[in-house]
């Protein structure tokens, strides 16, 4: 075996240190497939008070300061908990040690210094990706995410020498877009301010220093990474993802089945697999006490789990909530988000008590009975980079109706007659997102779902799928060498 490759993960979340979304699961599952290949991958993360609340105290590697951070940084490197994988702190506690989440208040505001606070980070990890930081270690590969590390790729442009740059994008929907003045209030390089750089329509774009400076753009789903060339889904980055499209190239997120499997999941009341089914009633039993269901065991129950915005439709939901029980459907809604839309789905649970439940709060543990209990599981999102919820529902037998885009296009084999005969059929797809077309979706998983033995051979079928992090770190780890020009 050669040596092994060295690669730094720059992130601004990591379960389970810190998360709001996909983003800190990747983080963590990735880079610990990355690792089981044999790969010296190592995660370079801010040092929020929040992180280092869960942490034992780490080793001090350096303190300095960098351009354009009038405030004293340190280095901190410690292990991931419970994993054998080094981590980077950048320590600047006039930025991370504050309460709060990683971006914003708990009340949901940005934090206004939200430029100062990635800038900062991103210089930091340029720095150690060039070896100036740690005498005992410099990347071959830097791997940055999201907007919050997209400069990493454009300040290493600048540097005669450097590694080779992965971006990947989670959700083109948060880019990093700041009023012009922020381009120099960071000082940043000056080259740097320019339409085929920073520049975007006048305004100062963070995404942009991946999308331009790395030599590899990854998204997380195939289908994601052909919408976000057009209009429709590229919020004016398309013309750029047109133009980079050579390089660009979509690797579906795994998920972690350690955490994820009926078979042992600690949060539920009976465990159960594909060759054996009959613990998930028990599971629907006790689903349907938890959010006091009534009516004929047997009828079907379908859930929701999501941030309530725009994004995952749950409004979809809503409007064809009175068709959809007139069906006899059951419904339970886990989520917090939008205020209006927290109201909404209030009114839909007091207006059909016994038959339409939510929690409006954030649950791991309601959501893994949810996931475990339900027959249905409901993601109409518009759009949806990959997606998670899907790939859990499908190994929990918890048959997925999808609307087709994105991950959840390439995870979700809807049922025909062919794909029933074939035996290939997971769940249920349906497109445009408009509620006529999630009710019609519904009404074919409802026709089906009385024919238990082919409803449970959907299930089975579901059940058997294998999206785990070793094959998507396999494609990661095939690109790092192809930007390596191996
Ligand atoms: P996104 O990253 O856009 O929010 P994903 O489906 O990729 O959507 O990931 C969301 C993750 O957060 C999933 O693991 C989902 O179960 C979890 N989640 C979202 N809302 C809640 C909630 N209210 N309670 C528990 N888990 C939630």
């Amino acid at each position: 075996m050669g040596r092994a490759l060295k690669i730094l993960f720059t992130t601004s979340e990591l379960y389970p240190l810190v998360k709001t979304g996909g983003l800190a699961d990747v983080a963590q599952g990735l880079t610990e497939a990355l690792h089981e290949l044999g790969t010296d991958v190592r995660l370079c993360l801010p040092a929020y008070r929040s992180v280092l609340d869960k942490l034992a105290p780490p080793h001090q590697l350096a303190q300095f300061h960098i351009e354009g951070c009038r405030f004293p940084v340190r280095l901190l490197l410690t292990r991931l908990p419970g994993e054998d994988l080094p981590l980077y702190l950048v320590d600047i506690p006039e930025y991370f040690d504050r309460v709060g989440g990683p971006y914003g208040t708990a009340e949901g505001d940005d934090w206004p210094d939200n430029p100062a606070r990635f800038a900062a980070f991103c210089r930091v990890c340029a720095a150690l990706a060039q070896g100036r930081l740690d005498p005992d270690w410099q990347p071959e590969v830097v791997h940055s995410n999201d907007w919050q590390t997209a400069l990493v790729p454009a300040l290493l442009a600048l540097e005669p020498r450097r590694p080779a740059c992965v971006f990947t994008i989670h959700n083109l929907a948060y880019q990093g877009r700041f009023p012009a003045e922020t381009f120099s209030r960071l000082a940043l390089p000056a080259p740097l301010w320019a339409p085929d750089g920073l520049e975007f329509y006048g305004d100062l774009s963070f995404i942009k220093g991946g999308l331009l400076f790395a030599d590899w753009l990854t998204t997380v789903s195939p289908t994601y990474a052909q919408e976000i060339q057009t209009p429709q889904f590229g919020y004016g980055l398309d013309p750029i993802l047109r133009w980079r499209r050579e390089r660009l190239v979509g690797i579906l997120n795994g998920v972690d089945y350690r955490q994820w499997d009926p078979r042992r999941d600690p949060f539920i009341p009976a465990h159960y697999g594909p060759d054996d089914l009959s613990g998930k009633a028990k599971d629907k039993a006790a689903l349907c006490r938890q959010f006091h269901l009534e009516g004929d065991p047997e009828s079907p129950v379908a859930a929701f789990i999501g941030r309530l915005v725009e994004q995952k439709g749950v409004d979809l939901i809503l409007d064809a909530l009175p068709t959809l029980l007139e069906a006899g459907l059951r419904l339970v809604i886990l989520g917090t988000g939008d205020a209006g839309l927290e109201q909404r789905v209030r009114r839909a649970a007091e207006a059909h008590p016994g038959r339409v439940a939510a929690h409006l709060g954030y649950s791991e543990p309601l959501a893994h009975l949810m996931e475990a209990g339900a027959d249905l599981f409901l993601m109409p999102s518009r759009f949806e980079p990959c997606g998670l919820n899907q790939i859990y529902s499908l190994r929990y037998g918890t048959v997925p109706v999808v609307h087709r885009t994105g991950g959840l296009a390439d995870s979700v084999v809807d049922a025909t007659e062919a794909t029933l005969a074939h035996g290939s059929a997971t769940g249920f797809q349906f497109h445009p997102a408009t509620p006529e077309a999630l009710i019609e979706a519904v009404s074919r998983a409802l026709i089906l779902y009385p024919h238990r033995q082919r409803w449970q051979t959907l299930m089975q079928q579901g059940m058997r799928q294998d999206f785990s992090w070793q094959r998507a770190a396999a494609h990661y780890l095939a690109l790092y060498r192809r930007a390596l020009g191996g």
